[in-house]
């Protein structure tokens, strides 16, 4: 039984009681115990019921984030050795096909705050909230212990530390220093991970089913064809879309840093990694030039980053996804493929699709939707948590 705790103000226990683990401060009627930032507390409601127990956030309006509502549970080691157990054995099965994976989804698999990726021997870990920053000695112990660790890197230098009051961190936090690059296989794919440097934690492993999805898509409409990959990334797109058949793929983006790694990704697959496979530059001008020079693709994929950070972004970011999806509405061939992203989690499906409809009526075509696509296995969203869903996208054919 932890000491502090927060009473909720009238009415707002619902929430909790239907398992959604953030407590926002505007829920909150007091504070008793003084809790530090990070601590445990205990969660009632007005009328004084036990709800949960939740790590204290004193600086960001998310203010409290549920570890358990079993009362019994004592957050100490065990508790995360516990739900760290839990996360592995559901990921063992994808270790026949990957050592590339994110081995604990935050929120998605109970534990707030906290992204574990694992790229072979390294995992790779984000400490994203004061209550999880305050577990990261047991976490990394825990990790240190399972079998086949070579190194644990913290990478917690996502912008959402600031909300909780928390400077970035990154560096070694057991075993060896990474190398430069680490390499994973993905099926018969091999791929190149900056887990230093890289975005996110190094790679996109949650494009992992659509890279399957690429695949398949350029075998089934695009063999042969000339493929765009925009905001390529280091050109795990590119990878997939090569197995598929496809003749030639340019990667767009605008970091050199990664489209370098694209090429030796490339070639590390034994396919074509030529100058003529990249074009570094802002997307949204590219597009607009390969439009003037009337070029014309088999296949285009928009992978844009998160255009929508805060509830204020949206008008702005619904506009670049509509601009970008307008524009490879564009230079797409009579029945090309449009396989097109947002990572926004603020820009849900339904407005997406809304946003990708009138791109298309301003292109003047009428497009199909042929599939729609998610977060792999490894990204769960707990069905009290819908704000764990955030990648979605669409394939639309162009006729
Ligand atoms: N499709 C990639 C992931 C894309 S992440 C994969 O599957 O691995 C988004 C990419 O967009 C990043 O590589 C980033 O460098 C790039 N980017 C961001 N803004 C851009 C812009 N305006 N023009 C071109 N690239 C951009």
């Amino acid at each position: 039984m932890t000491e502090a705790g927060l009473v909720l103000k009238a009415g707002r226990e619902k929430s909790v009681r239907q398992r959604h683990p953030w407590i926002f401060s505007g829920a909150i009627d007091r504070i008793v115990g003084g809790p530090g930032r990070g601590d445990t507390v205990d969660v009632l409601s007005q009328g004084g019921s036990w709800l949960a127990k939740a790590g204290y956030s004193p600086e960001s309006q998310i203010r409290a984030r549920i570890w358990t509502w079993d009362r019994d549970h004592a957050i100490d080691e065990s508790f995360f050795e516990a739900a760290l157990r839990e996360a592995d054995s559901f990921r063992r099965p994808l270790e026949a096909y990957t050592d590339g994976y994110r081995l604990v989804n935050a929120e998605n698999d109970g534990l707030p705050g906290l992204v574990i990726d694992r790229y072979g021997g390294y995992f790779t870990v984000q400490f994203l909230s004061a209550p999880a920053e305050k577990h990261k000695p047991a976490v990394t112990n825990i990790l240190s212990r399972f079998e086949k660790t070579q190194g644990i890197f913290e990478r917690s230098d996502a912008d959402v530390r600031s909300k909780e009051g928390l400077p970035p961190a990154t560096g070694v936090l057991w075993g060896s220093e990474p190398p430069q690059t680490v390499n994973i296989r993905e099926g018969n794919w091999k791929f190149i991970v900056d887990l230093r440097q890289g975005h996110k934690t190094g790679f996109y492993l949650d494009q992992r089913d659509n890279r399957m999805l690429v695949r398949d898509l350029v075998s089934q409409f695009a063999r042969g064809g000339e493929i765009l990959n925009v905001f390529s990334y280091t050109g795990a797109f590119a990878v997939a879309a090569y197995s598929g058949g496809a003749g030639r793929v340019i990667n767009v983006d605008s970091s050199p840093a990664m489209l370098s790694i694209a090429s030796g990704q490339l070639a590390l697959n034994g396919m074509p990694a030529g100058k003529d496979s990249i074009l570094e530059g802002n997307a949204f001008e590219v597009l607009r030039q390969l439009r003037d020079e009337k070029r014309l693709f088999d296949l285009v994929i928009l992978d844009p980053p998160k255009f929508a950070v805060n509830q204020k972004d949206i008008r702005r970011a619904s506009r670049a996804y509509k601009d970008i999806n307008w524009l490879a509405m564009r230079i797409l061939r009579k029945n090309g493929i449009l396989l097109t992203f947002s990572c926004s989690g603020l820009v849900s499906e339904d407005l997406f699709q809304k946003i990708v409809f009138s791109a298309a009526i301003d292109a003047g075509r009428d497009a199909q939707i042929i599939g729609r696509c998610g977060q792999p296995s490894d990204h769960p969203v707990r069905l009290t948590f819908p704000e764990g869903r955030y990648l979605k996208g669409l394939v639309c054919r162009v006729p």
